[in-house]
């Protein structure tokens, strides 16, 4: 079979021909450029550590096959990110939130906020909302940051200082006021173990003097991830949110850089609430085929790959959601062959799901950053088809499954 994601000018060769030169690429030991070279001894065990493919990867083709497949990975990764163990033990809990009155901005109301996930963690987060609200419902965006101590402040535009603002807005940001400006209402929390309010100090610099990591030990010891830990807080954020009168609970967009595009593919894939989700400069395959893991340890799932396979899988559970990945051309932290591998698997599996259009990716210019011109126009065009396809109940609001008669 050829493989669907050569380019078109590769395709029109004749197999046998495509076959070869397949063959001779695969062989040639600058097939393809690595991205990093460890020592020529390491690399027999590194090629045999990471040779068994995930037991739920998908492999799959059809609908019916996916349906199965989808059930029973998220299940697991649910399993994996500490989840279900954090359901058992903090089923009694009653999550509380705390909102501060507006604030009135230029051209937004900005709300300061905290939420009590479990009992001793309190988030903070910015809910920032179009000024002209009116009693339309608005589509919810979530924007989630990565290792950046006040990333919550980057994304919703609260500057310390100038340098602040030119590095935010250097960076494609801030996406929390970009996202209110086409007309939804934010909400920009605090990750858990990267925002400065909220990390676990790594003291006497045990854990490489480096909080997020200290959050990956503590949370392994207790059964947990680092990521379990942050999706949590992202889904109990969420049942607040989505209980707002002036939110549409149908329209629900998640994006995030780096960290928090991680976060975002996490969240997405096990909360069916998440309708659209932004991975920016974070897609990719776990490894290059070196053996070179891309995401900060803080990212790390224990028995991931030999039980789920790849990055990839997790964004494929998304389907048949929309789903855009944008990475940036001269990312130094990505590969992009690793990048693309990751990429046609995702395809493939949308394809299965009968969804290829709902996954795009591109590629932006620059670097580790947002690219709003890619983002926002794709966004508009995916929440403009969804305002077609749900026929929304006259009493309640609520979108059902399909317009009648159709
Ligand atoms: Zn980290």
């Amino acid at each position: 079979m050829i493989p669907y994601d050569l380019p078109m000018a590769l395709r029109s060769l004749p197999a046998v021909v495509l076959l070869l030169l397949i063959l001779c690429a695969s062989n040639l030991p600058g097939g393809e450029p690595p991205f990093v070279e460890y020592p020529a001894d390491l690399k027999p065990y590194l090629a045999t550590l990471h040779q068994r493919p995930g037991s739920l990867s998908f492999q799959g083709e059809s609908g019916p096959e996916l349906e199965r497949w989808r059930r029973k990975a998220r299940g697991r990764l649910k399993d994996l990110l500490g989840l279900k163990l954090m359901e058992q033990t903090l089923k009694e809990f009653e999550p509380r939130v705390e909102l501060s009155p507006a604030q009135e901005r230029t051209d937004h109301l900005r709300f300061s906020g905290t939420i009590e996930t479990e009992p001793g963690i309190r988030i903070p987060f910015w809910l920032l909302k179009p000024k002209s609200i009116g009693s339309r419902p608005h589509p919810l965006a979530i924007c989630s940051h990565g290792h950046d101590r006040i990333g919550r402040h980057t994304y919703a535009g609260v500057w310390r200082n100038e340098a602040h603002r030119q590095q935010g807005t250097n960076r494609g940001g801030p996406i929390g006021i970009q996202a209110v400006r086409h007309g939804f209402i934010a909400l920009v929390p605090a990750t858990r173990g990267l925002a400065e309010e909220i990390e676990l100090p790594d003291l006497k610099g045990r854990h490489g003097k480096r909080p997020c990591r200290a959050q990956l030990i503590h949370a392994l010891m207790a059964g947990r991830t680092a990521v379990g830990e942050r999706v949590w807080d992202l889904q109990r954020l969420l049942d607040w949110g989505l209980t707002q009168p002036d939110v549409d609970p149908s329209k629900v967009l998640m994006m995030g850089n780096s960290g928090g595009g991680v976060l975002t593919v996490h969240t997405a894939a096990i909360d069916p609430r998440i309708s659209i989700a932004v991975p920016s400069c974070s897609f990719t395959s776990f490894r290059s085929r070196e053996g070179y893991i891309f995401h900060c340890d803080c990212c790390l799932i224990p028995r991931v790959q030999v039980e789920l396979g790849d990055f990839s899988d997790i964004g494929g559970l998304i389907s048949p959601r929309p789903l855009l990945a944008i990475n940036g051309h001269t990312d130094g932290l990505h590969h992009r062959p690793a990048v693309e591998r990751a990429v046609a698997r995702v395809r493939r599996i949308y394809r299965a799901a009968g969804a290829t259009s709902q996954f795009r990716h591109l590629w932006g210019a620059a670097g580790h950053q947002f690219y709003p011109d890619l983002m926002w126009p794709l966004i508009q065009q995916w929440l403009n088809h969804e305002e077609g396809r749900f026929h929304r109940d006259p009493a309640t609001g609520l979108p059902q499954s399909a317009p009648p008669g159709s």
